[in-house]
């Protein structure tokens, strides 16, 4: 069997409904979390605090994530960091009181909570990071950042199907 951080060993939590335990789980991010524009990258640390309290079906996990995913901007593609403090629960229902279609279930004394981690830790992540809402982002003529350009910065675009006429205009011979 192999170990994943995620998995929370639950055999000191009596199963009488309304017990519970705080359990601390802090570990490198053995795959990174996120999509290609921001992720927590593998190897990052990732720390959950949570609380594992018996209810009546099962164990019931409450708790917050904390973490740094590191990304670029959408807008300017400077690197940016986004600190994450994502709170999360879910119910692990006990083998024997698990439907079919409970998502969650307790694997004996075991509760994986990687699929809820990393649901949270999407959920936290901007789908179009920006690194200040005032960003600008990029001139389209030159990739400038406009933050860097002076004002009135503008490129004379010509559509190459006038060219021809503006050269034309400005021919002395048309004497215009
Ligand atoms: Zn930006
Ligand atoms: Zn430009």
């Amino acid at each position: 069997m192999t170990t994943s951080p995620y998995k929370l060993n639950l055999h000191e939590l009596p199963r009488r409904a309304g017990d519970f335990k705080d359990f601390r789980l802090d570990f490198a991010a053995p795959e990174s979390i996120g999509n290609p524009m921001i992720e927590i990258p593998v190897k990052f640390p990732i720390l959950i605090t949570l609380k594992a309290e018996s209810v009546s079906d099962g164990i019931l996990v409450t708790g917050i994530i904390t973490g740094k995913a590191v990304g670029e901007c959408g807008r300017c593609l400077d690197p940016m960091t986004i600190e994450i403090n994502q709170n999360f629960q879910e119910l692990f229902f006990y083998e024997n009181r698990a439907d079919e279609d409970e998502e969650f279930t307790m694997e004996g004394d075991i509760a994986d909570l990687e699929i809820p981690i990393r649901d949270a830790v999407i959920l936290a992540l901007p789908i179009n990071p920006i690194c200040s809402k005032n960003c600008r982002g990029l001139c389209s003529g030159c990739g400038e950042k406009w933050e860097n350009l002076p004002g009135g910065h503008e490129h004379e675009l010509i559509d190459p199907r006038w060219r021809g006429l503006s050269e034309w205009k400005s021919d002395p011979r048309f004497g215009r």
